[in-house]
């Protein structure tokens, strides 16, 4: 019975310790499997980390206008560009002695400042936290920016350069860029080059307009301060367009918007209004008298242009070019305005003017391409960061829907903020 219970103990022994050992084994396997699993956490995010730190593409920039400019600078300062190449078909003289003026709003001075813009180096004029400045210098600026870069990115200046197919057959296979940002102002083909759809959006912006320009090689070329009037109504009734009646009737009182900008050697005028069925409004946009615009825009900028510049005289106004009536302002943006070409593994966005455009110069213009250089950065970093071709078709996709944000709130508020207030 004594051996019984001895060898039943020793049976019931050799079960614990069984039990125990296989505890002990499960609890080892747990923390091994965890201690695997966190080593292999740790070593994915870091190799993650280091490939992202690592990840440099090839940027291409088509168009060395003010938007394909600062869009090369986004790029730079994105950190994840190797090699930057900016082409812009017209050479150096040309592409920097454009008269026109560009006035930056106090969003876009942020962005710029936020990229390293030092405006107190740049020839221009502050007013109501408006930067004016000729558009070669603000070119000349940046370009002059890019040169410092080269340190730190290889970049390539190309002027005198056009995008063509040619251009494209003449880059080598493994050379291709992983971006290419066409930037090349309403007038440019580069998007057919690369592919993409010419099929345009146009919307009302529920506004009439008419623009004027004056060139008076006798007055200076320095950037001027904008001049805006507001609630202006014109004498029509030389013309039989009772003004007076509509006048009394606040409700029906259209009220004009005048801006006179540029510098005083180029200066332009935009004069808007509200989209109504007034009878001034009707006669403006369907008299085929072209001398009434010229009048109205002749006599508005005498009656509104600073102190210290001479007035329209009768031979002045004869030069003046504008709109021969008022008509129904619209905004043009490219219904694909980023694109993945496929087997050649590279990611087109269209920025600036090329992407949207409006029929009637605000003297803002430049502001709407800005807007859309406001998720560049991001979208130069997930795709460089990108791990497969899905990673870059969400970057597009998040692009093109940021330009589409642009143009609604270009269409329902660019005119108030860059006439009516
Ligand atoms: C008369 C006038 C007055 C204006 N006044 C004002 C103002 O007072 N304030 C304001 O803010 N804005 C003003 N604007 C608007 C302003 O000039 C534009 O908003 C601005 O230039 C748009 O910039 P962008 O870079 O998109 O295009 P762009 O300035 O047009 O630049 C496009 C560049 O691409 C190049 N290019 C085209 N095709 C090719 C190709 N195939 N290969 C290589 N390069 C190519 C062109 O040579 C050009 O240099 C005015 C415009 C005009 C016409």
């Amino acid at each position: 019975m004594d051996g019984m219970h001895a060898a039943n103990g020793g049976v019931g022994d050799m079960g614990e310790n069984a039990g125990e050992r296989y505890r002990a084994l499960a609890y080892d396997t747990a923390l091994s499997t965890l201690a695997a699993i966190f080593v292999y956490v740790v070593v994915k995010v870091s190799l993650d980390g280091i490939r992202q730190w690592r990840a440099r593409i090839s940027v291409l920039i088509v168009g060395s206008g003010p938007v394909g400019l600062t869009a090369a600078l986004v790029a730079v300062r994105s950190g994840k560009v190797l090699k930057l190449t900016v082409l812009d078909e017209r050479y150096r003289t040309a592409l920097l002695c454009r008269p026109q003026q560009i006035a930056l709003d106090p969003r876009s001075v942020k962005f710029l400042l936020g990229l390293g813009v030092d405006f107190d180096n740049m020839e221009g004029c502050w007013h109501n936290e408006h930067f004016f400045t000729r558009i070669g210098v603000f070119q000349e600026y940046l370009l002059s920016i890019l040169e410092q870069k080269k340190q730190k990115v290889e970049v390539k200046v190309q002027l005198g350069t056009k995008f063509t197919e040619e251009y494209l057959r003449r880059i080598p296979h493994n050379h291709w860029p992983r971006v290419i940002v066409v930037a090349d102002g309403s007038c440019g083909d580069s998007c057919s080059v690369l592919g993409i759809s010419s099929d345009y959006t146009v919307e009302s912006c529920h506004a009439y307009g008419a623009n004027a320009a004056i060139e008076r090689l006798d007055q200076r070329q320095v950037p001027t301060p904008e001049i805006r009037a507001h609630s202006l109504y014109f004498d029509l009734s030389a013309y039989g367009v009772e003004a007076l009646r509509e006048h009394r009737n606040p409700a029906s009182k259209p009220g004009f918007h005048l801006k006179i900008y540029g510098t005083f050697r180029n200066r332009y005028m935009a004069l808007v209004c509200p989209a109504s069925e007034t009878k001034m409004v009707r006669f403006l946009r369907h008299t085929a008298n072209s001398s009434i615009m010229k009048n109205i825009f002749h006599q508005s900028f005498n009656a509104y242009k600073t102190d210290i510049e001479p007035r329209l005289s009768d031979v002045t106004r004869h030069h003046m070019q504008c709109s021969r009536r008022l008509f129904e302002i619209q905004l043009s943006h490219r219904r694909i305005s980023a694109a993945y070409i496929d087997g050649d593994n590279v990611a087109v966005t269209v920025e600036g003017e090329a992407a949207r455009v409006l029929n009637f110069d605000t003297g803002c213009g430049v502001n709407l391409g800005m807007r859309g250089l406001e998720s560049m950065g991001t979208f130069i970093y997930r795709t460089a960061t990108a791990v497969d071709q899905n990673d870059i078709l969400e970057a597009l996709s998040a692009k093109m829907q940021h330009s589409r944000q642009v143009a609604e709130t270009i269409k329902q508020t660019g005119l108030v903020e860059s006439m009516y207030e």
